[in-house]
């Protein structure tokens, strides 16, 4: 067993963390275990988690469900490879998806994160095209402000900008743009709001394969909610130019903004989503790509039939009985109630924030209240501060935000929003 400081060196000179340097990294905190919305930091002192661990944790930490679920695959096999072989736990992980995701969506393609998960999304799209005999169409089109995942494909599509991949923009396929929605979610909507959209879909559509973008919800690119007739209309102009639509509902899927998929909220359905994260509570890593009939047929009766793509970890009977135990436990529980209720507490107390100076803007939707600030956080000292009040957010850039676990109690909610409040009031914590 090390000792604190080794550990504590071995962390800092030889493990990268995500968004930070290698060679000056920002602090991380030790976190020793995890229950309910509490996480348990190394001298024994706990924080209430506002972050979901990034959308994923909705029923909190160290669920009794999940854990159970996990034992019980774990004395029968944690995996087993999915050429050629399946197995329980993905049959009915099937039977699940397909009951509570749109209907026109029957095809299910299982993965171990996120990213894969819209590689394989765009991939489909592609592959479609050319076994329909258009292979001409290559290009993607989305939207500015999106996030779409880290991998190249991915980082084709993420706003060039604050979708954090500016330095590949070179050297990353170019696909085409469309101005971000500004008609906010809620909002009445104007028609110009789409015109941009408008414009590159029917001029390029020849070589578009698919439109991609996250609905209603846009996360890491900018933490925006935009309209829901945004969506319904960027739906009509797919069936009218005959290009495909993927939505990435990987951080809005599973309930957060309110609704099962944030599709619901503009009563339309893609040809292709790709959902993870809560897919398994959080529990591990894993994915999946469902399309329609008419896809799926298309690419098998291309050439090549199959769809080229086939990971390890596919379909993965562990992650698979997490994610069963996961989806059974928010059927059986008030979510939609309990979404609400983060909802409305948000909307009561984060609005002190709008009186600070430093606050540009304030929104709130479902289980999601952001907080822009007008400058960049320092996030040294942010970070520090929140877990000096026993919380844990994670901001980025302009952007504070709460995510927290469904099941937060409406005392642990407003700790969270109270010290969101009382660090923003505060100078030092920005650039
Ligand atoms: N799409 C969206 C909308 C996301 O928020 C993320 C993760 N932040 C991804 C894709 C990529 O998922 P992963 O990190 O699991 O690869």
């Amino acid at each position: 067993m090390k000792n604190e400081i080794s550990a504590k060196k071995i962390d800092k000179e030889h493990i990268w963390h995500p968004y930070t340097s290698m060679i000056n990294p920002l602090p991380v905190f030790k976190i020793e275990s995890a229950a309910g919305v509490r996480l348990k930091l190394e001298n024994g002192s706990e924080i209430i988690d506002g972050m979901s661990s990034w959308w994923c944790a909705i029923h909190g930490y160290n669920v009794p469900e999940l854990n159970k679920a996990a034992e019980q695959q774990l004395k029968k096999m944690s995996h087993v490879m999915f050429g050629g072989i399946t197995h329980e736990p993905a049959i009915e992980l099937t039977e699940l998806l397909l009951k509570i995701t749109p209907q026109n969506l029957t095809k299910v393609f299982y993965s171990d994160s996120g990213s894969v998960a819209v590689e394989v999304a765009m991939k489909m799209a592609l592959q479609y095209w050319h076994a329909s005999g258009k292979p001409q169409k290559q290009k993607f089109l989305t939207i500015k402000q999106g996030y779409h995942g880290d991998t190249f494909n991915c980082m084709s599509v993420c706003d060039p900008v604050t979708g954090m991949h500016e330095i590949y923009s070179g050297i990353l396929p170019q696909n085409y743009f469309a101005e971000a929605p500004q008609c906010r979610y809620g909002e009445d909507w104007r028609e110009e709001d789409i015109f941009s959209f408008k414009e590159l879909i029917s001029q390029n559509h020849e070589n578009i394969a698919a439109v991609i973008m996250e609905p209603i919800v846009q996360g890491a690119g900018g933490m925006r909610f935009y309209s829901a007739e945004y969506l319904k209309q960027v739906r009509k102009l797919c069936d009218k130019y005959n290009v495909l639509l993927i939505l990435d509902e990987i951080a809005t899927g599973f309930g957060r903004t309110g609704s099962m998929f944030a599709c619901e909220k503009s009563e339309i359905s893609p040809d292709i989503i790709c959902i993870g994260k809560a897919i398994t509570g959080g529990y591990l890593s894993f994915a999946a790509t469902l399309t329609s009939d008419k896809v799926a047929e298309t690419i098998s009766n291309g050439n090549p039939s199959c769809f080229m793509h086939g990971p390890t970890f596919m379909a993965n009977p562990l992650a698979c009985s997490i994610a069963i135990a996961s989806i059974k436990l928010l059927l059986s529980t008030p979510w939609q109630r309990r979404v609400e209720n983060i909802e409305t507490q948000m909307k009561e107390e984060l609005a002190l924030c709008r009186n600070l100076p430093t606050i540009a803007d304030v929104r709130i939707l479902g289980a999601i209240g952001v907080v822009e600030t007008k400058r960049a956080v320092n996030m040294e000292i942010i970070q520090k501060r929140f877990v000096e009040k026993g919380v844990w957010l994670r901001p980025f850039g302009k952007l504070v935000y709460i995510m927290p676990p469904y099941i937060i109690s409406q005392k642990d909610l407003s700790k969270l929003t109270k010290a969101m409040y009382e660090v923003l009031k505060e100078e030092d914590v920005f650039l």
